[in-house]
């Protein structure tokens, strides 16, 4: 995997304005906020899409998340706010490192926008569908999705 941006965070060579870390975690300011107190929460591993982190990495992002959300609500005084984690250049993914935006929303809008254009399930396709996403759930680690 190539450098990214973050890497470079990570290992100082670019600065960031830190509000936590730990031996597998770092969370700093987004340098072009959505909205005041824009966080970024990375695993140090340099996986690039969500589907490539260990479990270890997983964990470790997940046991500190809600842990860093209530300390982002307590430091800005928001009470909403999206957890947005993109993942390819399609869907929005600019720096190819997993990382978790926090995005307070205030009441005067500023935050994060979404487009939701919802279809209906279609009952036919449902459990086949639901079916083959659950027989492709392995039990743990990190197995390649297609097309990766
Ligand atoms: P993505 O679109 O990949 O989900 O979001 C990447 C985020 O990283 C963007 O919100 C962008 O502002 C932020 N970002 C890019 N470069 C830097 C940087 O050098 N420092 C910080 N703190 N954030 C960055």
């Amino acid at each position: 995997m190539a450098d990214t941006i973050f890497k470079k965070i990570l290992d100082g060579e670019v600065p960031c304005h830190r509000v936590y870390e730990d031996g597998r975690v770092l969370a700093f300011l987004d340098v072009n906020p959505l909205s005041h107190g824009h966080t970024l929460v990375i695993p140090k591993e340099p996986a690039e899409t969500l589907d490539q982190l260990s479990d270890d990495s997983a964990q470790a992002v997940g046991r500190v998340l809600p842990r860093i959300v209530r300390a982002v609500l307590l430091g800005t005084g928001a009470r909403d706010y999206n957890i947005l984690q993109n993942n390819g250049a399609n869907a929005h993914q600019v720096v190819k490192h997993v990382h978790f935006h926090i995005i307070p929303k205030y009441d005067d809008g500023s935050g994060l926008g979404i487009g939701w254009p919802a279809k209906k399930l279609d009952s036919d396709e449902a459990e086949a569908l639901a079916q083959s996403i659950r027989g492709a759930v392995a039990p743990t680690g990190v197995h390649r999705a297609v097309g990766k």
